[in-house]
């Protein structure tokens, strides 16, 4: 059994980690770094340790630091949050090698899923649908033409080691693929010190699909239904809703019982969660996330489990429990982001917060680490919070984001809160009917209008 949790984060995951500990009956430590020190997950872990300087490299990042504070503090286990280590399979080993429970999957699942290409071949021979495109690393110029072709523009090139919308190129024309493959190349060898790419067929309009899935580690998985992505702004989520506004009752038991039946093959422990572009009917793979998401929250709201329970549960050895047919779904949930950001510039806004009210209510969720007082640090995420709203429907879903936002006041610094007010009048919105371009062309078209 798991007795000491410290969690290597900051901020609301950080929160989200240590209230789960806390029902559980499990003590926690927070990491922090010298810019964190009066951090609300700081001063309500029952534990603290200073980890080093503001730079995550420093700190946040810093393994050799953190496994000091696990001997230090005695914790016999790591939560990682999301961001950060979750998804780093070296520092998963390190903490094994410690003897210390690393909450998540397997450093072997980390790995595999973290290379785009192994884990886009893994998900095709486990039966999952996967976009159309280059059968591994495409190695030359010449090879690249030559696969373009054949399978017809526009077509994207996407690097191995990418991720955080980060390492692609669009090619729209064969014009354009020379330089879009080589840009990609060096770009994510810059980036990320792998200059590996794929080619991919490139989806012009598409939603953007994710599954949640459960493993136990012991060849039992469980699906817990779908989150709906699509409303992006640069690859970054800024809404997410479950269930999708798009999808039937027999595409959601379809899609779902795919990716639970390929994670129970896998072997897979842990939450994790199976990414899809979905477009006229159908699912293409386009990774697999192996750490809990930042939306996490409307899926607990329509399935009642909390996640990171279940996380703990399951990294303490504990096998599933239920199976399938044990869980069920109701009524609709949605989050939206809110960053300390301009909402027509998305320009940071760090500072102090003077005043915090945050909504409550039936059906209203609130998951922030920020109070009056708070200074935010220029050094992180933009992230301060995630207002999450439940309803029997999608309709009274907005009617309450709508009333929860008006009663939202965050004030000393600029949110992204407006912008979802104004999304909200948005009959788009209102149907569900965006895909995973319409915010970006909804934010310039009206950009334009207000400089007209
Ligand atoms: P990352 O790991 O950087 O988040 P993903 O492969 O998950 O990369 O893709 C991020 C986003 O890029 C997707 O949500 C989608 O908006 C877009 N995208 C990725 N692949 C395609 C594709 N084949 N066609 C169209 N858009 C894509």
């Amino acid at each position: 059994m798991i007795e000491k949790v410290l969690i290597a984060n900051r901020g609301e995951i950080a929160l989200r980690v240590l209230r789960a500990c806390r029902e559980l009956g499990i003590a926690t430590v927070a990491v922090h770094s010298t810019a964190d020190e009066t951090a609300m997950h700081v001063r309500l872990a029952d534990e603290s340790v200073c980890i080093g300087p503001p730079p995550v490299s420093e700190s946040y990042l810093n393994i050799p630091a953190i496994l000091a504070a696990c001997e230090i503090t005695g914790a016999d286990a790591v939560h990682p949050g999301y961001g950060f280590l979750s998804e780093n399979a070296r520092f998963a080993e390190i903490l094994e090698e410690h003897k210390i429970t690393f909450i998540g999957p397997s450093a072997e699942h980390i790995r595999m899923m973290g290379d785009k290409i192994v884990a886009k071949q893994t998900a095709a021979q486990l039966g999952i649908p996967v976009v159309p495109g280059s059968d591994g690393a495409v190695e030359t110029l010449e090879e690249a033409r030559k696969v373009a072709a054949g399978m017809g523009y526009p077509v994207l090139i996407k690097a191995s080691a990418g991720g955080g919308g980060r390492g692609m190129k669009l090619a729209m024309n064969a014009a354009e693929l020379d330089n879009a493959y080589l840009t990609a190349r060096s770009e994510s060898a810059a980036a990320f010190g792998n200059d590996e790419v794929y080619i991919e067929k490139y989806l012009a309009r598409p939603r953007h699909i994710e599954v949640q899935v459960f493993g136990d580690g012991q060849g039992k998985a469980v699906h817990l239904g779908e989150r709906d992505c699509s409303l992006q702004r640069r690859n970054q989520k800024v809404w997410e809703e479950a269930p999708s506004p798009a999808l039937n009752a027999e595409e959601r038991t379809r899609i779902g019982e795919i990716v639970a039946r390929a994670v129970a093959k896998l072997g897979y422990r842990g939450a994790g969660t199976v990414e899809f572009l979905y477009e006229n009917g159908e699912f293409y793979f386009i990774e697999m996330n192996t750490r809990l998401q930042v939306e996490h929250p409307v899926t607990e709201q329509i399935t009642g489990l909390d996640l990171v329970r279940e996380q703990l549960r399951v990294a303490s050895g504990a096998s599933l429990g239920y199976a399938q047919d044990d869980i069920s779904f109701l009524g609709h949930a949605i989050e939206v982001r809110i960053n300390a950001e301009d909402p027509r510039t998305f320009a940071p806004s760090p500072g102090k917060v003077t005043t915090v009210h945050t909504p409550g209510g039936l059906g209203v969720r609130v998951d922030s680490a920020i109070y009056g007082g708070y200074v935010i640090p220029p050094y992180y995420d933009s992230l301060i919070g995630k207002l999450i709203v439940f309803g029997k429907s999608r309709t009274e879903c907005l009617m309450r984001l709508r009333r929860a936002l008006d009663e939202y006041v965050i004030s000393g610094v600029k949110t992204t809160i407006p912008l979802f007010q104004r999304l909200l009048a948005e009959p788009v919105i209102q149907d569900g009917l965006y895909d995973i371009h319409w915010l970006e062309e909804w934010l310039e078209k009206t950009a334009r209008e207000e400089a007209d």
